[in-house]
């Protein structure tokens, strides 16, 4: 099974990823886990993506999809794959195309998580992440039991994404709109596209995606203007 996650930043597709990802054995990739191994690795790659990353910008496709072309290619993803922030653009999509074609694989879903925009600058400006485990929190919604001490493993730091910050949210949300929401149409156009309620509580937004990939799951509605 092949599933793309879409919806901007904030929206909760890294976490509805690991979830699937751990449900169904497969692969779960992430551009954006990849480019910030890269940035903190020195690599010539990490150098070029890390200022646009801190603005808030789109990394080239070039470079993108070439990493993703690498990737797939993993024995990890014999199963299936969830992409997770991939593609963002139209010429990703249709590179993306092409890659499965050429490896006789096809997408069966492509799940957007429909959120209010006025919700994300807060769901994102307060996330924070276990050092250790990667375990995700938040200062508002979701705070380690004990303070300062992962429920999952009892690390005691935690970081914070550099392009958290609020002025770079408004600029992702940006870069979502113009140009990662011509996708919606792109993938309803394949007959592709399945929505859920992203601002549902996490188990709920959960149980929608696996009536989907269950196959009882409703036909999208049309894109909303963007
Ligand atoms: P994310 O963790 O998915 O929010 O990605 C963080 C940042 O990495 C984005 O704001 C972009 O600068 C960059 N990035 C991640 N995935 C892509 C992609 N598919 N195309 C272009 N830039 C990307």
């Amino acid at each position: 099974m092949n599933l793309i996650l879409l919806g901007p930043p904030g929206a909760g597709k890294g976490t509805q990823a690991k979830r699937l990802a751990e449900k169904y054995g497969l692969a779960q990739i992430s551009t954006g886990d990849m480019l910030r191994a890269e940035v903190n690795s020195g690599s010539a790659i990490g150098r070029e993506a890390k200022a646009i990353m801190e603005r808030g910008e789109l990394v080239p496709d070039a470079i993108i999809t070439a990493m993703l072309a690498q990737r797939v290619s993993q024995p990890d993803c014999a199963r299936g794959f969830i992409l997770d922030g991939f593609p963002r653009t139209v010429p990703q999509a249709e590179a993306l195309d092409r890659m499965l074609r050429e490896k006789g694989l096809a997408l069966d879903h492509v799940i957007e998580l429909r959120v209010d925009d006025a919700a994300l600058v807060e769901r994102i400006s307060g996330r924070f992440t276990c050092a250790r485990c990667g375990e995700g929190y938040h200062d508002r919604f979701k705070r380690p039991r004990t303070p300062g001490v992962c429920d999952v493993c009892g690390g005691t730091e935690f970081t914070r994404r550099a392009d958290d910050k609020a002025e770079t949210v408004k600029a992702r949300l940006e870069a979502y709109h113009r140009q990662t929401a011509p996708l919606l149409p792109y993938y309803a156009a394949q007959g592709k596209l399945r929505v859920v309620d992203g601002m549902a509580p996490m188990d709920e937004v959960a149980r929608q995606i696996e009536a989907i990939l269950a196959g009882a799951g409703p036909e999208a509605p049309p894109p909303t203007q963007t």
